[in-house]
């Protein structure tokens, strides 16, 4: 049987979930299902304002760097580069 969570990996016989998404399980139990999720979406989705605090200092070359390469392109896909998904839970 799939686990219920991931539905990618099989569970254990006596429980829905696979060894990972147990692990997740527990950390939710500790943490809380909302501060877990919040710092998974902070770490992986990254939010905008962090984004951005980082393309005010390293990134900044960077980027600078790639757009230089890009100057022919159309402008238009710059914005798509952020992500608009904020996950504040106030
Ligand atoms: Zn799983």
């Amino acid at each position: 049987m799939y686990c219920y969570l991931c539905t990618e990996k099989y569970a254990g016989l006596f429980t829905a979930l696979c060894p990972s998404c147990h692990k997740i399980r527990h950390l939710q139990s500790v943490y809380g299902a909302d501060r877990v999720l919040e710092v998974l979406q902070r770490v992986l989705v990254r939010p905008v304002e962090k984004q951005q605090i980082k393309e005010n200092d390293e990134l900044k070359i960077e980027k600078e760097k790639l757009e230089a390469t890009i100057v022919t392109r159309s402008s238009n896909k710059k914005e798509n580069k952020h992500l608009t998904i904020t996950p504040h839970h106030h």
